[in-house]
């Protein structure tokens, strides 16, 4: 038997129109099954003028009357460059005291933090042991309510490269190794590949800026992605190597720590969509405070006021951006989790507030190849949503205050007057956890 929620006198940011809807109502459908079935989607997402609800509710039905306060209905947030098995305190490793089955368990908890936070779609760049293929058959076969996952497998890097040190990634040598390495990922099922192109901040040996994939290597992956109709994300630390990798057909450039006027141009023409992570450049007090190794710190922050620049230069140009962290998306910073700290840094480099939630909703949701499924409300989509006290399209910290977090038309949790559903209450500390982050291993 269907059962509708009918949510109304809501502001509504559906992610396709420029401007809120002032008096909205927004109306989904649930039917009882026992497997996630296609039938839960978002009916009516409009304004209450001319919607003739009462006309559409059957009996058992739920009435959320909002007009008490100012709440805004919008899509779930993206977290599109998360890696869930982050230590705290930081530290590479390519073995560690624990195996596979633990670190599972892990990553298991780090998404429910995310979708807790308000994320309901995660893009994994990188992780070990196909445990992210393992999270997000998890999700597809509702046996856990977790984020929705799009999965990559493992970081491919040059023998020596990026993150050598870790076990989220895999080094080859030459094209033809590259090309067997898109196409392992690809049979596994991922939905797009990772390459780490240039150094970073995460070892002490190499330049951010330093390239570390010959161009026969890079387009050994992306032509390999792009017959399959999948992406290329890359790790990419400076100017010339993000201007050879765009010219060589890669989809995403991540981080872009600097970034010129004609490159920021060249990723507009070309297309490719744009992950800044500001959080992690502009974090350094919480780095610190977690134990991160000096030198990365110190990386970390002499990259920090060039990488603002460059992603202002972005905004300009008017490059597609999407929200990632290279944080734990649930990450504390500044008051608040690092995925909602992004947007705000977004906003601060010059993103009006109204594409800063669409970087984190709409735009991440194409880049992630799941926009005909998620990342605007509109009927027929999937249901992913969070309702937010304030108006976070006016001001966007107004993100700090959600209100409810709602993953395929099925509740995570609720504060809205008329339902209240707690969240996760306690961890093993006997804490109430709040949004907060798991930290030890
Ligand atoms: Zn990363």
């Amino acid at each position: 038997m269907p059962k509708k929620t009918f949510m109304l006198h809501v502001r509504i940011v559906d992610g396709v129109h420029d401007r809120a809807i002032e008096d909205g109502a927004f109306v989904i459908q649930r039917v009882h099954t026992d497997k996630i079935p296609i039938e839960d989607h978002i009916v009516y997402a409009g304004p209450m003028a001319g919607y003739d609800w009462q006309a559409q509710k059957s009996e058992g039905d739920v009435v959320l009357d909002l007009s008490g306060g100012t709440y805004t209905v919008m899509p779930g947030l993206f977290n599109v460059h998360a890696h869930l098995d982050l230590r705290h305190p930081y530290k590479p490793y390519r073995f560690d005291e624990f195996g596979t089955a633990y670190r599972t368990m892990i990553i298991y908890r780090r998404a429910v933090e995310a979708l807790n936070a308000g994320v309901t779609t995660i893009r994994s760049t990188g992780l070990p042991d196909e445990i992210d293929y393992a999270v997000k058959k998890a999700a597809e076969n509702g046996l856990l309510q977790l984020p929705r996952m799009v999965v990559c497998g493992r970081l491919n890097i040059a023998v020596g490269g990026h993150a050598w040190n870790n076990y989220i990634s895999q080094q080859f040598n030459g094209a033809e190794e590259f090309r067997m390495a898109a196409r392992s990922e690809l049979a596994r099922g991922a939905d797009f590949i990772k390459i780490g192109l240039t150094g970073g901040a995460a070892s002490a040996h190499e330049g951010m800026a330093d390239k570390q994939m010959t161009d026969e290597e890079i387009l050994a992956v992306t032509q390999t992605a792009h017959n399959a109709g999948k992406k290329v994300a890359a790790h990419l630390g400076g100017d010339r190597a993000i201007q050879d990798a765009v010219r060589l057909g890669v989809d995403s450039v991540e981080h872009a720590y600097t970034l010129s006027e004609s490159t920021a141009r060249a990723l507009k023409e070309a297309g490719a969509y744009l992950v800044p992570t500001l959080s992690v450049t502009n974090c350094s007090d919480y780095l610190r405070g977690h134990g991160s190794p000096d030198f990365q710190v110190r990386k970390l922050e002499e990259a920090a006021a060039e990488h603002r620049r460059s992603i202002a230069r972005a905004v300009q140009a008017g490059v597609k951006i999407c929200v990632g962290t290279d944080l734990l998306p649930s990450d504390p910073i500044d008051g608040t989790v690092a995925t909602i700290r992004e947007v705000e840094l977004l906003n601060q480099v010059g993103l009006p507030p109204m594409e800063a939630l669409k970087a984190a909703t709409v735009n991440s949701a194409e880049l992630c190849d799941v926009d005909h499924i998620t990342g605007t409300l509109e009927p027929g989509k999937a249901g992913d949503f969070i309702v937010v006290e304030g108006k976070p399209d006016c001001s966007v910290s107004d993100l700090r205050n959600i209100r409810q977090v709602v993953r395929s038309c099925r509740l995570v949790w609720s504060d809205l007057p008329g339902l209240k559903l707690r969240r996760m209450q306690v961890t093993p500390d006997g804490m109430e956890m709040d949004g907060g982050t798991y930290r030890k291993w």
